[in-house]
Order: structure tokens, then C-alpha cells, then sequence
């Protein structure tokens, strides 16, 4: 009876425990997940880097340019900025010949970037370096595949397509 008393009276104590420690595992999945949700807001303004990938996409053509890190016929990346807030944008364009047709295949992607990931960039950015910049990030496209109508999309992270 008395040690029936003593069970019970711990089971109780184990289940305060759970219950306390519950509340403390639950908070932190939240605060882990809230911050890559976070950080998509933290780019651009509404004026550049606007919600809507059609919009986003009309922005893009009132960024400015600023430096041009390769300018291939094929393969055009370029870092953009906003006159509005300062943010920057790395752009990357290439184009597959179609050389049957001549409706050659062109993709543009245009990728915010922190000022720390704009000052490692280097002068001759390769194309890992470039596929290495914001995973998960919010990225705009625009595809124009050959014999199709051109797409405008949001993807996840630079993705640097074929080209010639
Ligand atoms: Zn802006």
C-alpha cells in the first residue's frame, strides 16, 4: 500500500517533468523555423523585389547595373542594384543556339545577395561559386525555352543553366 502510495507519487512527478519539458522542446522548432520564413522578407523593397514573380520580374528592369562579372555572348552575369534601397542582385542570363531553327533557348535568373556574399564574389566568379550563393533562397526566373512561351517563376537558390 505504501509502496503503491510512493509509485504513484512519482509517476506524477514524471508526468510534471514531461509536461514541463514539452513546453520547452516546443518552443524551439518555432524559433528554428521561423527564420529562414524570415529571411526572404529581409531583401529588396517593395519596389524591387515585390512578391508577385510577374512584378518581380518588371522590377528587374529598373535596376541599374553595376558591375558585369562575365559577358559571354552566352553567359551574362552581372551584379544590379536598387536606386531605391541599395539592394543588390547578382543576374545570371544564358542561352543554349538552337541550331536548327534559330530559336535559341534563354533563361535569366536574378538572386538577392547580402553585401558579405557580394564582397566574397570574386572578380572571375565560377559557376559553383555563383550555384553557392543563398541556398533556399528566394530566386527569380524567367525561362524561354526553344519552341515554347517564356515562364517567369520563383525557384529556390541559383541554379546557372547550359549554355554554349
Ligand atoms: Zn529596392
Amino acid at each position: 500500500m505504501f509502496k503503491q502510495l510512493i509509485g504513484s507519487v512519482r509517476s506524477m512527478i514524471r508526468r510534471l517533468r514531461s509536461a514541463t519539458s514539452t513546453g520547452g522542446r516546443g518552443h524551439l522548432p518555432f524559433a528554428r523555423s521561423s527564420k529562414p520564413a524570415h529571411e526572404a522578407e529581409t531583401f529588396g523593397c517593395r519596389y524591387c523585389w515585390p512578391r508577385a514573380a510577374n512584378a518581380a520580374w518588371k522590377a528587374r528592369h529598373l535596376l541599374e547595373q553595376e558591375v558585369d562579372l562575365i559577358d559571354q555572348s552566352h553567359f551574362h552575369v552581372m551584379i544590379l542594384a536598387c536606386r531605391r534601397c541599395g539592394q543588390r542582385f547578382v543576374s545570371v542570363f544564358t542561352e543554349m543556339i538552337d541550331w536548327v531553327r534559330g530559336d535559341d533557348a534563354q533563361s535569366w535568373r536574378l538572386i538577392p545577395i547580402t553585401s558579405e556574399e557580394q564582397a566574397e564574389l570574386s572578380a572571375t566568379v565560377s559557376e559553383a561559386e555563383l550555384e553557392r550563393l543563398g541556398p533556399g533562397r528566394r530566386c527569380l526566373v524567367r525561362d524561354y525555352p526553344t519552341g515554347e512561351r517564356p515562364r517567369i517563376n520563383w525557384t529556390s537558390g541559383l541554379f546557372v543553366d547550359r549554355h554554349d
